[in-house]
């Protein structure tokens, strides 16, 4: 799957997402420090912090730092906000980004909730100009259609484009031309190269190897006595700007929507709801050219107890309508149960939700055509 050919990739990082997720749908709080914890329960400030906008981290908040730091930190700033994460909100977020970044390329991979690559080759046809309008485009959509600013990167490869995404943030845009890579590498620290962690660098430090100019020309027989024979001439290859690992859509292994309910819920009188999401699901699957052959449901109660339900299919679909008439089925035995045991008043339903799983990816299927 390795490829040395010359590539064009794009690098997309979505800006300290959850925090500017939390800015989009709560605009007052844009020009105020905001830090998005997880609360871990114990008490009302243990946990630690996720993810702060630029204004707090300009004050000196960062990711994995203990909440009640982080609030000592910002004790002088009456306005700071401290939110809990909301997961289920930035999924929804993501989703729908990452929807446009995977249409936007010839093969798609999600890195991670906010960052993600494409291989571009085919589509700019090599032109790094046509690479970078590609790029900026997409940066321009996601911020009309999310109002979420984005770093971005071109390069020949997903290592440099990571390293060009890594260059300037937020909302930067550079380009590392074919043949530029060593150039700019050269004066970076080692510790800079993506992959390289502080127990490698501190390794190179004795060998004089600091920047990764150093390590480009670090004498192979060393670094494979250090490293071995697969790592040592690979970390050469990439303080080169070498990296021949391909674009690649990563396997899925579910797809879920989970949303409240306008009001708690003792019976089953929310169909339009699963229904939406039934349809959601089912655009989701054929977008990401997917099917399934389960479908789940899952309940969340007033008292926030989870409950779920799942039941087979027998055949792989994409079918809104399969999706739904299973999940409501679901629902209906749901309550069903709950009445004969009598219970229905203790577990009213604040939040639902519709999974499915068994995805594979969905096959053209042959047709008479193929056979002609
Ligand atoms: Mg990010």
């Amino acid at each position: 799957l390795a490829s040395s050919l010359p590539r064009a990739v794009i690098a997309l990082d979505l800006d300290y997402f959850y925090a500017q997720c939390e800015e989009v749908r709560r605009p007052e709080i844009k020009d105020k420090p905001v830090v998005v914890c997880v609360f871990s329960g114990r008490t009302e400030d243990s946990g630690a912090v996720s993810t702060a906008n630029y204004i707090a981290r300009s004050l000196g908040v960062k990711s994995g730092i203990p909440i009640a730091f982080a609030k000592r930190i910002l004790k002088d700033n009456q306005d700071a906000v401290f939110l809990p994460l909301d997961m289920e909100y930035y999924e929804t977020v993501s989703d729908r980004v990452m929807d446009l970044v995977r249409s936007t390329g010839d093969v798609f991979e999600q890195a991670s909730i906010d960052e993600a690559y494409i291989d571009v080759t085919r589509k700019s046809g090599l032109d790094f100009q046509k690479a970078a309008d590609i790029a900026r485009s997409l940066k321009t959509e996601i911020l009309h259609s999310e109002k979420l600013t984005s770093s971005v990167g071109v390069a020949s490869n997903k290592l440099m484009a990571k390293m060009a995404v890594d260059a300037k943030k937020p909302d930067g845009f550079t380009t590392i031309l074919p043949g530029k890579e060593r150039e700019f590498l050269a004066p970076l620290p080692v510790g800079k190269l993506f992959g390289i962690g502080p127990k490698t660098e501190q390794k190179l430090e004795p060998l004089g190897i600091v920047k990764v100019g150093d390590l480009a020309q670090a004498d192979l027989k060393i670094l494979t006595n250090l490293f071995g024979r697969k790592l040592g001439p690979t970390l050469r290859e990439m303080a080169n700007g070498i990296d021949t690992s391909p674009v690649v859509e990563r396997p899925i292994e579910q797809l879920s929507r989970i949303v409240t309910l306008k009001q708690d819920a003792q019976v089953f009188d929310f169909q339009e709801v699963i229904r939406a999401l039934a349809d959601d699901l089912s655009e989701k699957l054929v977008a990401s050219h997917f099917t399934c052959s389960n479908v789940g449901i899952i309940a969340i109660t007033s008292e926030l107890k989870i409950r779920s339900r799942s039941k087979s299919i027998g055949s792989q679909t994409q079918s809104a309508d399969e999706i739904f008439q299973i999940a409501g089925a679901l629902f209906s035995s749901y309550f069903h149960e709950l009445q004969e045991g009598g219970l229905e008043k203790e577990h009213r339903l604040r939040r639902v939700g519709v999974k499915v799983t068994g995805l594979e990816k969905a096959e053209k299927r042959g047709t008479l055509e193929d056979f002609v």
